[in-house]
């Protein structure tokens, strides 16, 4: 499914589970590779902080994947971001303008399209992997009435990727995942960082940066640095803001 030198990629398909997330991070112990496990319904998605990812079978493509590498977790940060930009870039491939949420959504006309949910774990140094990381994706193909009224906040489907033969949609999605995932683990968060400020949504807008539903910043987004956070232009200048559990949301 990859491009060389991409590593193989084995495949798990369940019809299925409370969360895909969950499974693969018992499942790591005994993971000898890269590993994607796709359920075709996930009855207990999680978002950040013990939020919710909604799905339904058919109308939501939902997958985690799973990925060894040979830097230490704190070497991670940043790993969203660049998610973020594989999973932005494939989607443009097909011809869907998809736009980054800072710090780990996709939008498509300024509603949430895609989640991303990554959870780390300490590898076996032993076996030249330093940590894992399990890449949660949820992507909402088609949204409907109920399913907006269960979500409660604006989200968006892409009814064309339904449209699209479904293998190829996972192939394209895993080919740009696993090429980034490389490159993450050569080169870190600075090799996408200008790629993730060409698909900013917000860039140049006034938001605010809530903290459990209180304001903590407010200021014009101006895009991210190399480490991942936020840069704001507020009255009293640039600032930096850290992801941590905090939530952004357009002025
Ligand atoms: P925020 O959107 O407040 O910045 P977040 O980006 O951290 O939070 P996540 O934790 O990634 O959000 O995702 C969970 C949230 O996404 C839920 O609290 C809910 O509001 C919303 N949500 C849940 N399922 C879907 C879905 N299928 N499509 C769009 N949004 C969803």
């Amino acid at each position: 499914l990859c491009h060389p030198p991409a590593r193989r990629i084995a495949l798990r398909f369940v019809d299925e589970t409370g969360s895909t997330n969950l499974d693969l991070l018992s499942a790591l112990p005994r993971l000898d590779g890269p590993t994607l496990l796709l359920a075709r319904s996930q009855t207990a998605g999680r978002g950040r902080a013990g939020r919710s990812w909604l799905s339904e079978p058919g109308k939501s493509l939902t997958f985690s994947l799973a990925w060894p590498f040979g830097r230490p977790v704190h070497g991670l940060v940043g790993l969203p971001l660049a998610v973020g930009v594989a999973l932005a870039e494939a989607l443009a491939s097909l011809s869907l303008d998809a736009r980054l949420k800072w710090p780990n959504d996709l939008l498509a006309d300024g509603r949430k399209l895609a989640g991303i949910l990554i959870e780390t774990a300490a590898g076996d140094g032993a076996a030249g992997r330093e940590s894992w990381a399990v890449i949660g994706i949820g992507i909402n193909l088609a949204m409907d009435a109920a399913m907006l009224a269960r979500i409660g906040r604006p989200a968006a489907g892409a009814d064309w990727l339904l449209e699209l033969d479904q293998d190829l949609l996972l192939a394209t999605l895993l080919n740009h995942l696993a090429e980034a995932m490389l490159l993450f683990e050569q080169r870190g968060l600075p090799a996408f960082t200008a790629r993730w400020n060409a698909r900013h949504a917000h860039a140049g807008r006034e938001v605010v940066i809530l903290d459990n539903g209180s304001v903590l910043h407010e200021g014009r987004a101006a895009g991210i640095d190399d480490i991942g956070r936020l840069l704001l232009d507020t009255p009293r200048g640039r600032i930096a803001v850290m992801a941590g559990d905090v939530s952004l949301r357009p002025k």
